[in-house]
């Protein structure tokens, strides 16, 4: 028995039901037992199920069921009678999906159509539904949260100003772009802020708490870079097998990178895809009516924070290519010296 509402088509009220399925008949009925439907399965549209959605099942005489199906025991039971749309949807949406763009990626880099494996990368990357890329970053900031991540304890006024400032920035300068914006606080590595594929962007507090306003918009436009070209999407179809990708993509994230050091790992991006990331950021500053110089005096702080700190606790962002005074060099640059 699973509680549903129905919708007659007719009348907006949504009447409390019950709903039963017996061998391949679905049975609606009100609390007393009275039975007010009575369909085969096979002539029911059922929705693919969505977390904290209710499923809804469309009868052919125009009734809609909605139920909530947390537990998924709707689902099991529907499965049991042998309901095949939603597998027919999962297949479709999931399966062939991957499968084809997992097919195509290697047969690319066996052809060698597309020149090695970072163009083969860049190509699926964005080929990739924005759907299951969002998944995977959603994976990925699962299993930071478990074991690394805790609760930011930032102010809510400083977050919603920062947020705010950010959104502006990002409508100018990636119009159209979606991203989301987290904010987290760690023990370890905690001056730090990342992008996972599917544009989710995790700020840490350890960060904000050292840092001007305007260093945090140019650390935020970094990351945004890394967003729009799709760097960790693009990072983890170049250095994961494609065994490990069809896991992710397929969502099986245990035995795939369930520890913090792989998952943090393959956000460590090579030396061209952060001065790419970097170059977005002056960009975006400028779209706000500012010079590269927050950006630098961020540099600057962190090349201050190596100085001051044991190598073995390094955040990522200091550890990675390139080195924090190579950034430092092509930003002075940019600032003073505009002609070259
Ligand atoms: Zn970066």
């Amino acid at each position: 028995m699973f509680p549903a509402s129905r919708f007659d088509g007719r009348h907006a009220d949504a009447v409390p039901v019950r709903l039963r399925v017996e061998h391949h008949d679905l049975i609606v009925e009100t609390a007393d037992g009275v039975v007010l439907d009575y369909e085969q399965l096979g002539h029911v549209v059922v929705s693919e199920p969505f977390d904290h959605t209710p499923r809804l099942i469309g009868l052919p005489n125009g009734i809609t069921l909605e139920v909530y199906d947390g537990d998924g025991g709707l689902t099991g039971a529907l499965q049991q009678a042998g309901v095949r749309l939603p597998l027919a949807v999962r297949l479709q949406r999931h399966w062939l999906g991957v499968v084809a763009i997992l097919a195509a990626f290697v047969g690319l880099l066996a052809v060698g159509y597309v020149r090695g494996l970072p163009a083969a990368a860049r190509w699926a990357a964005f080929l990739l539904p924005p759907r299951l890329e969002h998944r995977m970053g959603e994976q990925f900031l699962v299993v930071l949260d478990k074991h690394h991540f805790r609760g930011t304890r930032l102010e809510p006024q400083r977050r919603a100003q920062i947020t705010e400032r950010f959104a502006r920035a990002a409508a100018a300068a990636a119009p159209g772009v979606t991203y989301r914006l987290e904010f987290r606080a760690a023990g370890k590595n905690e001056i730090n802020a990342m992008a996972l594929p599917g544009g989710i962007i995790v700020m840490l507090d350890g960060l904000l708490n050292v840092v001007e306003d305007d260093e945090a918009l140019a650390v935020l436009g970094h990351e945004l870079g890394h967003v729009v070209a799709k760097h960790s999407t693009r990072q983890i179809f170049q250095s994961v097998g494609v065994g490990t990708l069809a896991g992710l993509l397929w969502g099986d994230f245990s035995g795939v990178a369930a520890s913090v050091p792989v998952a943090l790992g393959v956000l460590r991006y090579s030396r061209e895809f952060e001065l790419e990331a970097d170059d977005f950021a002056v960009m975006l500053l400028k779209t706000q009516d500012l010079s590269a110089e927050p950006l630098y005096d961020f540099f600057l702080r962190m090349l201050e924070e190596e100085h001051e700190r044991h190598r073995a606790d390094i955040p990522i962002f200091l550890s990675s290519h390139p080195s924090t005074k190579e950034r430092l060099e092509r930003l002075h640059q940019r600032l003073y010296e505009p002609s070259r």
